[in-house]
Formats: C-alpha cells, sequence, structure tokens
C-alpha cells in the first residue's frame, strides 16, 4: 500500500505518520527529515536545503524528487510506503506519478488558526522525533518516549511559520483538488486529539488495505 500523507504545516502530519507506519508496517518517508538529517551531518544537500528552510520556502522540485525517487528503490519500500511531506507541489505529484502509483491519499484538514500557535509551541524529540506543546509539557525538557533532549525547531518561529503557511496555500493546498480528481483522496478532520484523528485514518486505510 502506497500511501501519501498531506496537510498544512502543523497538521498534525508528523504524529499521525507515526502511527500509521507502526500499525501498517509502512517505512515513514519525511522529506522534512531528510533534510534536517542532511543539514546536521552538513552535506551538499543540506547546505542547499538550509538556506530555503530556514526562510520557510520550498527545497527546489529537482532536488527533493531525486531524493524521493532513490529512497523510493530501496527494499524497505517493495511492500509499500508512507509519503509525508511529498509530494508539497503538483509538479512533484506529477514526477512521483512517473515512477510510483499511488493508493491512497490522507488529507488532514485543519482550520488555519490553530497552526501558528501550534508551530510556534512545538517542541520535538533530537533522539525519536516526536512531537510536543509548550502547553502540555508543564516544562519538561526531556522526550516521554525515550528520555531524548526536545527542541525547538529553527523554523517554528512566527516569521518562518507565516511564510511556510502561504507556501502551503499556494502550492501545496492545489493537491487536494488534483488527487480528489483521480479519485484516492480521504479527508479526516484533523482537529480532534491525535488518537481521534488516528482512528479515522485507521477506518479509510482499512477499507482499501
Ligand atoms: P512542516 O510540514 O511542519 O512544514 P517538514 O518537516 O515537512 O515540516 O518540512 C520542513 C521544510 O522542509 C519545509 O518548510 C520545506 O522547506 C522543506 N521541505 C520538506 N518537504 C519538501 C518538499 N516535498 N519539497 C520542497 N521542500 C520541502
Ligand atoms: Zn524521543
Amino acid at each position: 500500500m502506497n500511501v501519501i500523507l498531506l496537510g498544512a504545516p502543523g497538521a498534525g502530519k508528523g504524529t499521525q505518520a507515526t502511527r500509521i507506519s507502526s500499525r501498517y508496517n509502512l517505512p515513514h518517508i519525511s522529506t522534512g527529515d531528510i533534510f534536517r538529517a542532511n543539514i546536521k551531518n552538513q552535506t551538499e544537500i543540506g547546505v542547499l536545503a538550509k538556506s530555503y528552510i530556514d526562510k520557510g520556502q520550498l527545497v527546489p522540485d529537482e532536488v527533493t524528487c531525486k531524493i524521493v525517487e532513490n529512497r523510493l528503490i530501496e527494499k524497505d519500500c517493495e511492500n509499500g510506503y508512507l509519503l509525508d511531506g511529498f509530494p508539497r507541489t503538483i509538479a512533484q505529484a506529477e514526477v512521483l506519478e512517473k515512477f510510483s502509483k499511488v493508493d491512497c491519499v490522507i488529507n488532514i484538514d485543519i482550520d488555519f488558526s490553530f497552526l501558528m500557535e501550534r508551530l510556534c509551541g512545538r517542541r520535538v524529540c533530537k533522539n525519536c522525533g516526536e512531537s510536543y506543546h509548550v502547553s502540555t509539557l508543564n516544562g519538561k525538557t526531556s522526550c516521554e518516549k525515550c528520555g531524548g533532549e526536545l527542541y525547538q525547531r529553527k523554523d517554528d518561529n512566527p516569521e518562518t511559520v507565516q511564510s511556510r503557511l502561504n507556501v502551503y496555500e499556494n502550492q501545496t493546498a492545489p493537491l487536494i483538488d488534483y488527487y480528489t480528481r483521480k479519485g484516492i483522496i480521504v479527508n479526516v478532520a484533523g482537529a480532534g486529539t491525535p488518537e481521534e484523528v488516528f482512528a479515522l485514518i485507521v477506518k479509510a486505510l482499512d477499507s482499501i488495505k
């Protein structure tokens, strides 16, 4: 089963991706995580990606598409994959179609007014990638799951978040129509608790499995 997770920044894609990946045994492929790993290791791709990510812009399609194409031919993707954060433009979706067939697109639908607060208050585990929100951490600075140190992503500041939301609206949201026309999208309400949202996703995926 080849699955795409679509949704605005802060819609909860990462949180749901972890759950989906373990329940359906699909490798979780997050282009954002791949870029951040490259930035950390100061690779050529990392240096290039950083210049865009820090401004809240998209990394150029050619670079991003090549990374995904190379990743999807790895052995663990043989029985399916879960793409998180890709495609993010119509052009990326068209390239993806050339090398893979998507079975289902889960669109996490959420009111824009939630997102600024969610993203600016987000803290992420350095070790396992789990996301938290300052409002529920009660001052804790380590991950409940693995004890790793929590940090704030450099692009989770008001100015960069605003530009990520604009980019989403202009370049990524058109994918909703694109996949609706193909008849493979399921819209899931993203306003509930992580458990509630996950239950909706499971219902959708179980019906196509
Ligand atoms: P979020 O969904 O919270 O914005 P991600 O971790 O998915 O965060 O992505 C962080 C940044 O990485 C994006 O703002 C963008 O600059 C870059 N990025 C991730 N995926 C893509 C993609 N498919 N195409 C271009 N840039 C991307
Ligand atoms: Zn952790």
